[in-house]
């Protein structure tokens, strides 16, 4: 809270003069934390989407290879499943698994809020 805290979204205002949604279909992609090639990102069920629209079910783990932002909240990354790096896998792809993951949850893994 910063002491500005009363803006109510308005059903009449098109453009109101509180930038509290951003979802205009341009909108900025959001900046991406630097996360290292195989940094190991730990998700809620919450934080993670198989495509767009559809959350995820389970705990997920992932090993991170690439991250490109989709919108403000939400980016893609590309990257590994933990069994990957098993001396029994055979996994030799750059990277094998694709999801949608929140940018929040990216910076908690990058060491930030
Ligand atoms: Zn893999």
């Amino acid at each position: 809270m910063n002491g500005h805290g009363a803006c109510e979204p308005e059903p009449t205002a098109h453009h109101g003069h509180c930038d509290w949604t951003d979802e205009r279909p341009n909108a900025p992609a959001a900046r991406l934390p630097d996360l290292p090639d195989g940094t190991h990102l730990a998700l809620a069920p919450y934080e993670w989407y198989p495509r767009v629209g559809v959350r995820g079910q389970a705990e997920l783990h992932l090993w991170l290879v690439d991250a490109q932002p989709l919108n403000t909240e939400l980016a893609w990354v590309r990257g590994h499943g933990l069994e990957c790096s098993w001396d029994s896998s055979d996994c030799d792809l750059p990277w094998c698994r694709e999801i949608l993951v929140t940018i929040r949850a990216l910076h908690r893994a990058a060491g930030g809020a």
